[in-house]
């Protein structure tokens, strides 16, 4: 992959957008989610859920790169990123977008 700052102006480039899905109530507040994203997307929610635990919150939705190791790590299997969030943008400069889907 290309660094952003070595794509010359008038590159094309495809962006991809992500979407994540938090089933809060499965969630077991161990914040691996949190501690391994490389983005920092992700924040500990003031709110309990049904087994009283601090499920995460979305905090930056614009800087999620879809790379799935909020997934992989998750040992509840309570955040993933839905079959078909990843759609390329070919030929327009856009932002990445996560946007959080709660599943009550
Ligand atoms: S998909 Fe990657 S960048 Fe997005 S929240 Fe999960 S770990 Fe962070
Ligand atoms: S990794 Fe899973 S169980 Fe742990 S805090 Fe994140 S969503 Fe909850």
């Amino acid at each position: 992959m290309i660094p952003y700052s070595e794509l010359s102006p008038d590159a094309e480039i495809e962006i991809l957008e992500g979407k994540l899905a938090i089933v809060k109530d499965l969630c077991k507040g161990c914040s691996f989610c949190i501690e391994f994203c490389p983005k920092h997307v992700l924040a500990i929610s003031k709110d309990f859920n049904k087994k009283g635990y601090h499920p995460p919150v979305v905090k930056e939705a614009m800087a999620c790169s879809n790379c799935k190791l909020c997934e992989y790590y998750c040992p509840e299997f309570a955040i993933y990123t839905p079959a078909g969030s990843e759609k390329k943008k070919p030929k327009q400069k856009s932002t990445v977008v996560a946007k959080e889907v709660r599943h009550e």
